[in-house]
């Protein structure tokens, strides 16, 4: 196993390989958002990227961006070894990261991102409330007119 890693490196590539970007920091904003009441969210819905959330109502899209595979400003750093290979895979995940937002917003969604680091213990109320604007000005912006989540049902 590669020992040039740093922790928390290591720990976001052990997710890599089990197959999810962020798996932990996504269950920790699902805690967060049930310890705060926020509902009507949903997991695994079918939109480009693959959103680790979605208000389907409101229609705003919520990504959990790992700092390390993401490229965050504050905690990126690159490995010792291997640099170009790391640097490629970061600015690919980002071209991507850009392209969704893109592709999300031309089918009348509005697009949050959060920071790994903007969930731990003492950034968390702070992310709350970001999030509680962004899904208030989301439901505030006009519909479109065939917006499908107009149609939607109300949840038994
Ligand atoms: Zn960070």
């Amino acid at each position: 196993m590669a020992d040039f890693l740093t922790p928390a490196e290591r720990s976001a590539l052990m997710a890599l390989i089990k197959g999810k970007d962020n798996a932990s920091t996504e269950l920790r904003l699902v805690a967060a958002l049930r310890a705060a009441g926020l509902a009507g969210w949903r997991r695994g819905l079918r939109l480009p990227g693959r959103p680790d959330l979605a208000f389907p109502a409101a229609r705003l899209a919520v990504f959990v961006d790992g700092c390390f595979w993401h490229g965050c400003p504050r905690h990126h750093r690159l490995p010792r070894t291997r640099r170009a290979f790391w640097s490629a895979k970061v600015a690919t995940n980002r071209r991507r990261d850009r392209r969704v937002g893109r592709q999300l917003r031309a089918r009348g969604w509005s697009v949050m991102r959060i920071w790994e680091h903007a969930l731990r213990r003492g950034a968390l109320p702070a992310t709350l409330a970001r999030l509680a604007r962004a899904l208030r000005a989301a439901s505030d912006r006009p519909r479109r007119p065939a917006a499908p989540a107009a149609r939607r049902r109300p949840r038994p």
